[in-house]
């Protein structure tokens, strides 16, 4: 059988080898990741895997793949040789394929600011990553967290219930304001707000301060103001692994361009997950979304035209984040939203707002409603549209009209 090279042992990277054994593929798998350890999950790390350290993160024990012939190999695609279908490894082998797939993920953004490397500036991104900073939040009095967005919130609300004194920095107005409705976006800051985080909203971040031992002391915004800080986490964003695909001469925009099939302009090659930029059948626009949904159902579907059943990617997006007691669970892309209609009652802290796009339902935010999202992302996948009308109805309910 067809030999398929997997670059990245992530949630993606994971799923198609997974996925190519479970649909019957005879041919070598080999997995290659240049992290440490088994292919892991990466969401407990901003959540659980922040306060309990015996936390699974391991997404299967190391059996798993002998039983399947998954060959797991601890090193880094060095470059892609299109010619001779081979890659070079940075350990000096070099394998041959028949089939190419680029899962190598994301990763951090670092901010261009005086102070970056200061010691006690972390990041997040990686199991070592959160190990470096659970070991530093029992011992730190003052965590300043630069970035709102999903997983800065999620390491605020951990961080609540240490008892460390915490404050939130971000440059926009609300918090995961990329991402979230207003309504959405208020009842969340409002939760932190109850737990003693202090939001500094609409603040740019100039400076990072630091003492004569180079250990960081404290941030400094642009109105002048300081937040003082013996332990900060970055969190701005990602930028996909783009470079092995630059290198190779395959298309890249913002992240690796693949088709309806997520076939990259090489078609023995592959990309998929946070790397990939795919054409969205729901938007009608190229996108690259950052979801373990995302990983995931790429891969499957990659696996399944790897083994005979080509598919064009038409996946629900979903995603979720757990802050306290609060799940919020988002189906479809309500970004760029026009109306939005709120079901429920946010003061008992279960509610979802519906957000429309020209009339028509486009995404749906559930915060501990798991009923609405779970119809939500079944309206959505079928198409039947729903217009914002139909919801004013008195007693209009989610599951009832998905049926
Ligand atoms: P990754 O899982 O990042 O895997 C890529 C792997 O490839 C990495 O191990 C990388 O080191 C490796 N690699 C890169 N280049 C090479 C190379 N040249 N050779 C070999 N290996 C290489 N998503 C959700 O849906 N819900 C959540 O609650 C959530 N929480 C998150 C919390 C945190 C702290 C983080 C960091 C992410 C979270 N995500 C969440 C996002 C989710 O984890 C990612 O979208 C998902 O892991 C993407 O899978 P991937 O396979 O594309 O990339």
């Amino acid at each position: 059988g067809a030999t398929v090279v997997i670059a990245g042992a992530g949630q993606g990277g994971f799923q198609v080898a997974t996925s190519l054994r479970e649909r019957g593929h005879a041919g070598p798998v080999i997995l290659i990741g240049d992290e440490p350890g088994l292919p892991y999950q990466r969401p407990p790390l901003s959540k659980s895997f922040l306060l309990h350290p015996e936390t699974q993160i391991e997404l299967r024990p190391h059996s798993f793949y002998e039983r399947r012939h998954i060959a797991l190999r601890h090193t880094r695609v060095a470059s892609i040789d299109r010619s001779t279908r081979r890659v070079h490894l940075t350990d000096g082998n070099t394998l041959a394929y028949d089939h190419l797939v680029l899962a190598t993920g994301a990763r951090n953004r670092i901010p261009p600011i005086e102070g970056i490397t200061l010691d006690g500036i972390v990041q997040l991104r990686t199991q070592d990553d959160a190990a470096r900073l659970r070991t530093r939040l029992p011992t730190a009095s003052h965590l300043a967290i630069i970035g709102a967005g999903f997983i800065g919130m999620e390491v605020a609300a951990a961080a609540a219930k240490t008892g460390i004194t915490t404050t939130v920095i971000e440059a926009l107005h609300r918090p995961m304001a990329r991402a979230v409705s207003m309504a959405t976006s208020t009842h969340v800051a409002d939760l932190h707000r109850a737990q003693g985080t202090t939001l500094c909203l609409g603040r740019t971040v100039i400076r990072l301060d630091g003492d004569h031992t180079g250990a960081v002391t404290g941030v400094r915004l642009h109105d002048g103001s300081r937040v003082p800080a013996d332990l900060v986490v970055v969190g701005v964003g990602v930028a996909p692994a783009v470079e092995l695909a630059t290198d190779a001469g395959i298309d890249v925009g913002d992240g690796i361009r693949v088709d309806a099939f997520l076939s990259t302009s090489d078609p023995h090659i592959s990309a998929i997950g946070d790397c990939a930029e795919f054409p969205n059948s729901h938007t009608g626009s190229r996108t690259r979304l950052e979801s373990i949904q995302n990983a995931v159902d790429q891969a499957r579907c990659l696996a399944a035209r790897l083994t005979g059943t080509p598919t064009a990617y038409t996946a629900v997006p979903w995603f979720w984040t757990e802050q306290f007691s609060t799940k919020l669970q988002i189906a479809g892309l309500g970004q760029g939203h026009d109306e939005s209609t709120v079901l429920g009652d946010p003061a008992t802290g279960s509610f979802s707002v519906l957000l429309f796009k020209d009339g028509l339902l486009a995404g749906v935010e559930s915060v501990n409603a798991p009923a609405d999202h779970i119809a939500a992302r079944r309206l959505l996948a079928c198409g039947k549209p729903l217009r914002r009308e139909e919801t004013a109805a008195d007693g209009f309910s989610l599951p009832q009209w998905a049926g």
